[in-house]
């Protein structure tokens, strides 16, 4: 039988944007010694706007750089394509078609517009295919720059920028009262993630990572003894979230990360994380 306490306690975090789909999990929401937080759209709002576009080819304008990228990311749900084809539309600007759309896991996207193939990709994915940083692209604390590679020529670049929910400072706040290790695990660059650690008091980052590097991250925070909860997004994340003591899914719950969370953050709020340890907290004394 579900012991009333938690009955109660399970609807009304439902109020305060958690949805728990397992137990056992929110009992141990109160053991936690460790947060390791997804970056974009949770500690920061994820509402990337592009501050720059450049073609770095002469066979394309600046203006083309964005339209075959639109055309690729069309296809994608990732914070930056929400942000790019702002951007497209801003500029009213026609998409091609595309064919073959495949989403390169933790580095980017691809796919075939007419005869060309098209990959918008992470700085990392340009280092591992010795393809060369063009000038202007380098990026400062508060951008994440995307290159455009078409048929692997780097053609130009996108830059957008982020902004930190003025949420997490208080989130962190109040873990850090309860004496939490906090971490931050990010697919995104080094500087954007050292800057947003650096202005929240985080305890440390983790920058440029592949989910599974994420998943094996987690492992080596428990094998040194901590009780370890773990936020992430999309299906990339679902294997570390299963591994973490308490895995929480952001966002919409129609995913495969939300199907394998113990529990869904509904709005994306690291605030609501807070008040879930705060309760899981005065829960247990309630039980005992
Ligand atoms: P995070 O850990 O921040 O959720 P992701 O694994 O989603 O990061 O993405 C890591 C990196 O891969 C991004 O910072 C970006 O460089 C690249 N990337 C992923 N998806 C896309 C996309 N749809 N368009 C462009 N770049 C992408
Ligand atoms: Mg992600």
């Amino acid at each position: 039988a579900v012991p009333l306490v938690v009955a109660i306690s399970t609807s009304v975090s439902a109020q305060n944007g958690l949805l728990i789909r397992n137990r056992t999990a929110f009992e141990n929401s109160r053991k936690i010694t460790l947060m390791a937080f997804d970056k974009t759209g949770t500690l920061t709002k994820g509402n990337f706007g592009v501050t720059r576009f450049q073609s770095v080819q002469k066979e394309f304008s600046d203006q083309e750089i964005l339209k075959l990228a639109g055309a690729v990311e069309a296809e994608s749900e990732h914070p930056l394509a929400i942000g790019i084809l702002d951007k497209v539309k801003e500029k009213d600007i026609e998409l091609p078609e595309i064919k073959n759309f495949n989403a390169l896991t933790g580095k980017g996207i691809e796919a075939d517009v007419g005869e060309q193939k098209v990959k918008v990709v992470s700085p990392g994915f340009l280092k591992e295919n010795n393809l060369e940083v063009p000038d202007g692209a380098n990026q400062n604390e508060q951008e994440t720059v995307v290159f455009l590679v078409v048929d692997n020529q780097l053609a130009g670049f996108i830059a957008l920028a982020d902004e930190i929910r003025e949420e997490s400072q208080e989130a962190v706040k109040i873990l850090k009262e309860n004496r939490m290790k906090i971490y931050m695990m990010t697919g995104d660059n080094e500087q954007v993630a050292k800057s947003v650690s650096e202005e929240l008091g985080l305890d440390g980052y983790f920058a440029g990572i592949l989910p599974d590097e994420k998943l094996e991250q987690v492992k080596k925070f428990q094998q040194q003894g901590e009780f370890v909860a773990m936020t992430g997004d999309g299906i990339n994340d679902a294997p570390a979230l299963a591994t973490a003591d308490v895995g929480i899914a952001v966002g919409s719950g129609t995913d495969v990360a939300a199907e394998t969370a113990d529990i869904i953050l509904v709005n994306s709020n690291p605030k609501d994380i807070a008040s879930l340890v705060l309760f899981g907290k005065k829960t247990h004394k309630k039980m005992i």
